[in-house]
């Protein structure tokens, strides 16, 4: 099947197996899609890009200029910046500078500011999908906390502190998780290098789509130390479990 690449054939040929798409339809470009931001709330409206970093100038869509005391309209007092790292774009760490409108209601005396937390959690570093990369990269691409962190420009804390956070936020939250589970996934990550030895997490995954070949690995839990503490999975008769240590 292979042809030269003189008559271009060959990689078209490998483009479409890889897309999956025989026939696409294009739409108009499109920034906010394009940087995965068209569903958290937040434009686009300019770009510095450099070869070691790019960082997009963004807005908050929802106006938010109603007081939240009396209800009257407020007016705009001034604008400010909030930072935010994001998915990394084409191998570069990515910021997003948010300019936030910050309002004053005349009556009450009262100002705040636009809510972002369509696009990051309070008081968290990380957009939602840089968050979710990041625990993504780790759990099912194995990337080291110190890569990701460097990937994303961010101290190895933060890194850290992001994976962990959404990791408790998608496992916790869902107690129906192991339901229709049949295939698992059980991974040893070293999760930090110390002077006094390696500290270990282990990530469990859910197969089941993989093996059933509908979709891609879940992640389920993740537990601190090394899977020898797994024993309740390991005694569940329905799981067929699948050992990546
Ligand atoms: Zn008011």
């Amino acid at each position: 099947m292979s042809r030269s690449f003189e008559d271009g054939s060959a990689e078209t040929t490998h483009l479409k197996k890889d897309l999956d798409v025989a026939q696409p339809t294009f739409s108009a470009p499109d920034i906010d899609a394009l940087c995965m931001l068209d569903n958290y709330g937040v434009s686009v409206t300019g770009q510095h890009v450099t070869a070691k970093r790019i960082v997009l100038e963004c807005r908050v869509r929802r106006q938010d200029n109603f007081c939240h005391h009396c209800g009257g309209q407020a007016r705009v007092r001034d604008t400010l910046v909030r930072n935010v790292t994001h998915v990394p774009i084409g191998w570069r760490p990515t910021q997003l500078h948010l300019r936030l409108r910050r309002y004053r209601c005349d009556d009450c005396c009262i100002v705040w500011q636009q809510d972002t937390t369509s696009i990051v959690a309070p008081g968290a570093k990380l957009s939602y999908p840089a968050a979710l990369w990041a625990l993504k990269s780790v759990v099912t691409d194995r990337v080291s906390i110190a890569r990701v962190a460097a990937n994303l420009g961010v101290s190895w804390h933060t890194a850290n502190d992001a994976v962990l956070d959404t990791g408790r936020k998608l496992l916790i939250d869902d107690p129906n998780r192991l339901t229709g589970v049949r295939v698992l996934g059980v991974d040893e990550h070293v999760w930090r290098h110390t002077r006094w030895g390696n500290r270990y997490v282990t990530v469990v995954i859910d197969l089941t789509p993989v093996a059933d070949g509908i979709g891609p690995a879940r992640l389920l839990d993740m537990v601190p130390g090394r899977s020898k503490h797994l024993h309740h999975l390991v005694e569940r008769a329905d799981f067929r479990i699948s050992w990546r240590c």
